[in-house]
């Protein structure tokens, strides 16, 4: 068993042999994922030691201090929280070797070819076709709202192998190449001015089968895995006191005092404190991962992340008053990360906007939190046992 004791003299034996100083970052991140302490939970010879996930904070901190890089998980974020989980538990031996390597040192970055223009909340109603030809799968149709696709290497994609039968049957799950030819992708400029997502056209994209994930027609069980770990990844983020949205508009209100009123310093306070319970509730949720994969329980993080961002970011805008409607650049950008606190009020109160959709809107994931962990009764589904291809569109 792989304790903390045995973490901290491995991450030393890392650092005697490859000393941050001298060594490429690149060939560091290499390093540290073949000794196993990339994600310690992972199994050996996949960046991990089959430790405790808890412990992943000792490798961490020791790594920090000695002024080695990181991995820089804002920009991989796709790739290391729902693409690497859902390899892990559902790849074969082959896709597992491939594809977690490059993913975590962030050589490769990863997208998510889920949505299309008829398929958000009801995701499963997707309409991207993929049909067997010999031993590839061809596959055409749309997806939308694809982040990070403009600099992806590799994306996760779920399409629809089986018309004939009810729409969450028929799906399977692809490990599609992004510089495939077929693969077009298209900047749609966001509320904020730029475009850090796409429109993603795929043409006669042919996929290897041995880039399917899990079984024929079991793309919905394992998109599940990819869904849960993403409203974690969005929303259950580890973050110091005052880390978020939180810290600039508590930085701002202690250092401009002329701007305090009292009714504002009332929603600052309460704000604080339920951004503070949301971040030791994160806490716990990534301790109950430590035994499993997330749950149901991954959307009422979500949830929380969405609403306290939108109100904070509004209350900062507030208290700048005239200086809060200034944005700093309308230049249409294509960002490889989203940045919430290196950039100004006026950004954080747009892109705010956007933490209620992605990841799934807040009233889809109220309608999760009522039915699978309050056990409340489910909204009717009559089309359950219609054959996609009867459905009405
Ligand atoms: C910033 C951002 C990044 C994104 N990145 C990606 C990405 O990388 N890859 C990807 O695949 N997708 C991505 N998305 C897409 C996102 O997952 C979808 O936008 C989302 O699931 C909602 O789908 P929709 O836009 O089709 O809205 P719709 O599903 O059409 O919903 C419209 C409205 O109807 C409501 N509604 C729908 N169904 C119900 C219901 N059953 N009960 C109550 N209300 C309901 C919704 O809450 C919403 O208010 C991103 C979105 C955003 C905003």
């Amino acid at each position: 068993m792989t304790d903390e004791a045995e973490l901290k003299r491995r991450t030393a034996e890392l650092l005697a042999a490859h000393p941050p100083a001298t060594t490429g970052r690149g060939d560091f991140l290499k390093a540290r994922f073949d000794a196993g302490l990339a994600w310690v939970h992972y199994p050996e010879g996949l960046g991990g030691l089959g430790a405790p996930r808890s412990l992943q904070a000792v490798v961490d901190t020791e790594l920090e201090a000695a002024g080695a890089p990181d991995n820089d998980p804002r920009r991989i974020g796709i790739g290391l929280g729902m693409a690497a989980p859902t390899i892990l538990r559902y790849g074969t031996e082959e896709q597992k070797q491939q594809y977690l390597r490059p993913l975590w040192t962030g050589e490769e970055v990863w997208c998510q070819l889920f949505s299309e223009p008829g398929a958000g909340s009801d995701l499963a109603a997707l309409g991207t076709r993929a049909v067997r030809e010999g031993d590839a799968w061809v596959v055409n149709g749309q997806k939308v709202w694809t982040s990070s696709a403009h600099v992806a290497r590799w994306a996760i994609l779920i399409a629809r192998t089986d018309p004939g039968v009810p729409k969450h049957a028929g799906i399977t799950y692809f490990i599609c190449d992004m510089t495939d030819p077929g693969v077009e992708v298209r900047p749609l400029r966001q509320i904020t001015g730029e475009a850090e997502f796409n429109e993603v056209f795929l043409t006669d994209v042919r996929i290897p089968d041995s880039r399917r994930l899990g079984e024929v027609g079991d793309g919905w069980r394992v998109a599940q895995t990819t869904l849960n770990n993403e409203r974690v990844a969005i929303g259950g983020m580890r973050l110091p006191r005052e880390g978020g949205m939180i810290g600039p508009v508590s930085k701002t209100w202690r250092e401009r005092p002329e701007l305090r009123t009292h009714d504002l310093h009332q929603r600052l306070l309460k704000l604080w404190v339920e951004a503070e319970v949301a971040r030791l509730t994160g806490e716990r949720l990534r301790q109950q991962l430590t035994v499993g994969q997330p749950g149901p329980e991954g959307a009422g993080m979500k949830l929380a992340f969405a609403r306290l961002n939108q109100e904070i970011s509004g209350l900062e805008v507030e208290l700048l008053g005239e200086e809060g409607l200034l944005y700093d650049d309308w230049t249409m950008r294509r960002p490889e990360l989203v940045d919430f606190t290196g950039r100004d009020a006026g950004y954080r109160y747009l892109r705010s906007k956007g933490n209620s959709i992605e990841g799934g809107t807040s009233e889809v994931l109220l309608n999760i939190v009522a039915e699978r962990v309050l056990g409340l009764p489910s909204e009717p589904r009559t089309d359950k046992d219609v054959a996609w291809k009867d459905l009405a569109r």
